[in-house]
Order: C-alpha cells, then sequence, then structure tokens
C-alpha cells in the first residue's frame, strides 16, 4: 500500500478535496474506544424521565431551550385549554414513549418506571373506540387549534406502541387493540387504484384535511405510515398490514398524492425540497420494507433519496434540517431517521452503508447529546450574570433533568445556533441560543437504539459484527479500539461462524487478523465480500481485527443554503472528526 493510494480511496466515501497526512499500519492492541452506547442510553433515560412534568399529567416539554431561564417556555402556541405545551400533544409523548423500553434494554433494566407508564397511559389515551387517535393538532399546525382531530401520525406511533407491548410483554390485549388501530388506518386509506395515500401529516375530521399552517407544506409531505405498518406486520403477524404497507409504497413511487409539487422526491434522481425529516421519517419505512421482501424498486427509490439528503449534508452524519435552509442547521430527528434508513440499506444494498452509521452516531449524534459541560455552565452563567445567583443556580439545576437529550439543531460545529434571536439566554425554543424542540431528544435516542440493536447481528447460521462500536451482545463481546487505531476485540459467546467487518474505505491489503493472538491470513466474505471470515470459531476464542488508520482533511462547500459558497474543512482520523474549520463560536463540539 503507498499513500497515494489514499485520497483515491477514501475519494469513493468522502465529498470534496482530500488531503492525507498519514496513514498508520494496523496495530495489535489498543485501548478501548470511549464511545460508550450503554451511557448514552441511561443518559437518554434521565432525559426521558426527566421531561415529563407529573404536575401536569406528565404532559412532555415540546419547547425547550437550555440557555433561557425558563428552560421550557412555549412561545410558539401558549399554554391553552388542550395543553400547556401544545405542540408536544401527540408527538413529543409518542416520540419518547417508543425510547423508554429500549433505553432500559440497553441499560440492562428490566421494570418501567412510573414516568414511562404515565407516557404510555397519555399516548394509547389518544386512542378511541374507532382505533384512531384523536388529538388537539397544535403539534401538526404549529398554530393553536380548537377541538380534536384524527391524527395518522400520532395513531401510527401509537400502532408500534402496542406491537411494541405484544411483542415484548406478550400482552395479548394490545394485539388485539393494536389490529383495531390498524383496521382504523386501512379505513382512512385514498386509494389510486391498487396504490394508497394520505394528505402527508395532515390532521383529518369529517372528510376533511386540515392545510392549515405547518400543514400546508406537511400535508403535501409524506404521511409516516409505511414503518409503522410494517413494524406492525412484523411484530404481530399481520400479512394484511404489509399488504398496506405495499400499497402506501406503491402510491409514493408513483406520485399518487395530489399537490406535493417539489416536494416530491424525484424517482430518478431521489432530489426534493421541503422538510426532511417528513421525507426521511416516511422513506425510511420503504427501506425496511424493500430490504424484508427483497425489492429492488423500493430499495433503489429509498437510497437516491436517502444519497441526495446526504449529499445535502456532511459525510459526518450532519443532516439539513430543510432543503434549501436560510442557515447551516440540522435537525436530530433527521439523524435519527437517516440512521434507521443506513441499517436497512446496509442490510438491503450494501455493507458500506454501515459506515455512514458508525460515522453519524460518532459524530453529530454522540455530539449533540446535551450534558452540563463545564463549557456550556461557563457560558450560562456568563450570559445570566445580571441575575441574582440563586436563581441561576436553580435553573442549572433543573437543567440536570435535561441531561441526555439532545440538542436538535446544531450547525457544523456548535450547538448554538441562533445566536442573537434576540439574544442569548432569552425564554424560547428558538429564542435562547440553543434549539432544543422535544422531537428530537428521543429520536436522538432511536439512533443509538438503531447502533446499538445492529452493531452485532446473529443470523443463527452465522455472527456478523457489522460496526466498530463496543457491544455486549449475547452471541459476541466486542470492544471496540480507539478510532485512531482501528480495530476491535471479539469474544465469542457461542461457537459458529463469524464475520467481522472493517470500514470499506480501510486498505484491504492493510486489514490484519489475529485468533487468540496468532495471525491468520485473512479471507473475504458475506455480502460484497466486504466482511473478513472466521470460521469454526470456538467460545471464548479471542478474534482481533485491525485495519490502518487515514488522517486526513476533506474541504468542500456545504450545498443546503442557496448562493451560499463558504468552504468548510473537516480534519479527520479515521470514522472521527477532530476539528472543524471554521470552528464554533460559542459552544464548540469538536476539537
Ligand atoms: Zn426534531
Amino acid at each position: 500500500m503507498s499513500e497515494s493510494d489514499a485520497p483515491r480511496r477514501l475519494g469513493k466515501y468522502f465529498r470534496g478535496s482530500l488531503t492525507v497526512s498519514e496513514e498508520n499500519a494496523a496495530g495489535e492492541a489498543a485501548p478501548p474506544d470511549p464511545l460508550d452506547l450503554v451511557a448514552m442510553a441511561r443518559a437518554g433515560l434521565n432525559y426521558l424521565r426527566g421531561n415529563p412534568e407529573p404536575a401536569r399529567h406528565h404532559e412532555c416539554r415540546f419547547a425547550l431551550g437550555p440557555l433561557g431561564i425558563p428552560c421550557h417556555y412555549p412561545e410558539w402556541v401558549r399554554p391553552n385549554e388542550y395543553g400547556y405545551d401544545p405542540i408536544s400533544l401527540g408527538d413529543t409523548d409518542s416520540r419518547m414513549e417508543w425510547q423508554y423500553r429500549h433505553m432500559r434494554l440497553i441499560a440492562g433494566e428490566t421494570d418501567a418506571c412510573p414516568v414511562e407508564r404515565a407516557v404510555r397511559e397519555r399516548v394509547l389515551g389518544y386512542l378511541r373506540d374507532d382505533g384512531f387517535a384523536w388529538i388537539n393538532p397544535s403539534a401538526y399546525t404549529g398554530r393553536p387549534e380548537k377541538g380534536y382531530y384524527v391524527g395518522t401520525w400520532t395513531t401510527a406511533k401509537a400502532l408500534v406502541t402496542l406491537t411494541d407491548i405484544y411483542r415484548h410483554d406478550g400482552d395479548a390485549a394490545a394485539r388485539r387493540r393494536a389490529r383495531k388501530v390498524f383496521e382504523a388506518l386501512r379505513r382512512l386509506a385514498q386509494w389510486d387504484g391498487d396504490r394508497t395515500w394520505y394528505m402527508g401529516i395532515a390532521p383529518w375530521r369529517d372528510g376533511q384535511w386540515l392545510l392549515a399552517n405547518w400543514c400546508e407544506q406537511h400535508g403535501r409531505n409524506y404521511p409516516f405510515i409505511v414503518e409503522p405498518l410494517v413494524h406492525y406486520g412484523e411484530g404481530c403477524d399481520d400479512p394484511e398490514a404489509l399488504d398496506l404497507a405495499r400499497a402506501f409504497t406503491e402510491g409514493f413511487l408513483a406520485g399518487s398524492q395530489p399537490d406535493m409539487g417539489s416536494q416530491r422526491i424525484d424517482p430518478e434522481s431521489g432530489a426534493y425540497t421541503g422538510h426532511v425529516h417528513l421525507h426521511t421519517h416516511g422513506i425510511w419505512g420503504v427501506a425496511h420494507l424493500g430490504t424484508l421482501t427483497s425489492n429492488k424498486r423500493y430499495l433503489d427509490w429509498a437510497r437516491r433519496a436517502y444519497e441526495f439528503t446526504v449529499a445535502c449534508g456532511t459525510d459526518h452524519g450532519w443532516y439539513p434540517e430543510f432543503i434549501p435552509q436560510q442557515e447551516y442547521r440540522t435537525e436530530v430527528c433527521v439523524v435519527g431517521d437517516m440512521i434507521s434508513l443506513g441499517v436497512w440499506l446496509a442490510q438491503g444494498v450494501s455493507p458500506s452503508y454501515w459506515d455512514h452509521v458508525e460515522r453519524t452516531v460518532r459524530n453529530t449524534l454522540a455530539r449533540s447529546q446535551f450534558f452540563l459541560t463545564d463549557a456550556f455552565v461557563d457560558l450560562f452563567r456568563r450570559i445570566h450574570s445580571h441575575r441574582p445567583g440563586l436563581e441561576v443556580e436553580q435553573a442549572l439545576r433543573e437543567l440536570r433533568r435535561l441531561e441526555g437529550g439532545f440538542v436538535a439543531q446544531a450547525n457544523f460545529d456548535d450547538w448554538v445556533s441562533y445566536p442573537g434571536n434576540p439574544a442569548l439566554g432569552a425564554p424560547g425554543t428558538a429564542n435562547n441560543g440553543i434549539h432544543m424542540m422535544g422531537c428530537c431528544p428521543p429520536e436522538g435516542l432511536r439512533a443509538v437504539w438503531e447502533a446499538w440493536r445492529w452493531a452485532v447481528q446473529d443470523e443463527r447460521d452465522e455472527v456478523r459484527v457489522n460496526l466498530a462500536l463496543s457491544r455486549e451482545h449475547p452471541a459476541a463481546r466486542v470492544v471496540a479500539w480507539k478510532p485512531e487505531d482501528g480495530g476491535y476485540e471479539v469474544t465469542p459467546l457461542r461457537a459458529g461462524r463469524f464475520l467481522l467487518r472493517p470500514p470499506a474505505w480501510a486498505t484491504r491489503e492493510g486489514v490484519v487478523l489475529s485468533r487468540n493472538g496468532a495471525a491468520c491470513p485473512v479471507s473475504w466474505s458475506g455480502p460484497e465480500n466486504a466482511y473478513v471470515l472466521c470460521p469454526q470459531v470456538e467460545r471464548g476464542e479471542i478474534l482481533r481485527i485491525s485495519w490502518p488508520v487515514p488522517c486526513f482533511t476533506q474541504t468542500f462547500t456545504p450545498s443546503s443554503i442557496k448562493d451560499r459558497d463558504e468552504r468548510v474543512s473537516f480534519d479527520w482520523i479515521g470514522p472521527q472528526v477532530v476539528r472543524i474549520h471554521p470552528k464554533g463560536k460559542h459552544l464548540p463540539m469538536f476539537g
């Protein structure tokens, strides 16, 4: 391997101009990777338990701005007869409900706490006898609304909740209730021959879709329906749900839903405009269904839209909130969706998508998890220095409840992406400086769940290690090395055939394998020959795989803002960004 080969090899996976400074040879052992999915999940539980307000029947909090005093200040839809923070209803709570169980499974906690049970009761309480979730739809339209509407979004989220109750707790009543919810969602389907559609996520009542305010756009974007149907169809073993998921997907591909304009995904290029999360949330299920049914048309459609989204972002897991947008801001909801999409594309299309998943987790996701870091606390005290000290300390104590959540809208290298709107520390989600809307933290936690769930894959006839992330799995204990050392150690917990994946960007000639300390010849196997084969592995053996790690600088012009030609540079060591230029001004995330 010569150094001059690295830019060409890396150029297949990283955009822009690449300058490789060095590439270290593979090592034999190294210190463990500090990235800890279990710690991220434990912190996530702190957030999930700290967000809901017990005094308000565990209403969840959407309008969070951690630099503001107070940190919770619903400014877009003021408290009204439906809720204190009406935008949280049927959305923030529904998203959070999914993640309590996931984070407990990662952290090894078996029992639901009272907060989890209360939030579950809240989201299932939206369901009426007709099977629909009836909600006050401020979360959909972003303005005060009168009365209650059917929300397909909330209904579909409850379908997943019920499926998981059946699947994990064996509760047959939850399965019967899920079937009723499924039948309700099917009744509302609008048919175009064999294909079907909804008006995006618009609320519905008396035969009308409410296409107002946010829903002028969101009603003409994709509905969130395919993934919930596939999840329910698999989890409750209902093939009719997979039929309906196919019909919605055919509707997506054919453009059955009217008036989508340029929000419709161009089936040739994958391009679209508008709010990214509603696209990626819709596409996710298509990638899942495509993988499940080996449907190349579905996978191609999902892959093109995914690739378009990556092209509008960066290679370190930062994806824009809008295409086009006014400022560089991501949305952690999109980060979560892209990881969920990535795990299916990695299985249905190419294992190289596991690298996208890992880079997104290591960089934007891990660096967006909210903690009271020294830098944050310093900034907080500074901007509130005119206030009484006791008030500031009380506000900081209150913020402990939000630790483990996610900063929703970082730019490339700064938690503060609204620096003067009007001033740092002003109360309000988009006013205080750090946007932490309540939709995003649970979606960030979903990404932690996906990475943990898929890092090791037990396929009965073989065990695959997909991600260079530490993971205690029933089939294998994986200890990842620091990313600059490029490698991981696997202790098989059952005998059999093991497949270990190095990153796709690693030079193949440089990959080193050892078993119980003895170097072994490397032979390639699995999909796209992307894995190193370890046949006839015995329980308790020590397998080590390592690869050379390039250090390089990547420079390009991000494209989500029209006519902005500012170039941004990323210093990488393997899959990890260590520095970004220009550096974040207030609370830099790297370097
Ligand atoms: Zn969000």
